[in-house]
């Protein structure tokens, strides 16, 4: 994803639509029409008002309902994204996160 996308996504929940923040892990250049682009692969999207976390895995941001996100194969790449990335994720996302910690069961 582009880092400019970030100024257009807002949190997918309807009760909430805040802006979020994000935390870049790994990215890489694209040339585009003489200019430089950031292309972002893996990063960490939080959202400051209802405290969920979102993974950008592959370069694609996954922004799904909670119950889209808690079991089969969804589950299973964003633990893994947070297996990969948990030297950087903060601590209270890996314990506590929203919908769900590296700790708890799926
Ligand atoms: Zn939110």
């Amino acid at each position: 994803m582009k880092r400019w996308l970030m100024e257009i996504l807002v949190c997918p929940r309807s009760d909430c639509r805040s802006e979020l923040h994000l935390e870049v892990y790994g990215a890489h250049s694209v040339e585009a029409e003489e200019k430089t682009v950031e292309e972002i692969d893996e990063a960490l999207i939080t959202c400051p008002k209802c405290g969920r976390w979102y993974p950008v895995i592959e370069g694609i941001p996954c922004m799904l309902p909670d119950d889209l996100r808690m079991d089969g194969r969804q589950r299973r790449e964003e633990n893994a994204f947070l297996e990969r990335w948990k030297e950087r994720i903060p601590a209270d996302i890996l314990k506590n996160g929203v919908p769900f910690g590296l700790k708890s069961e799926a």
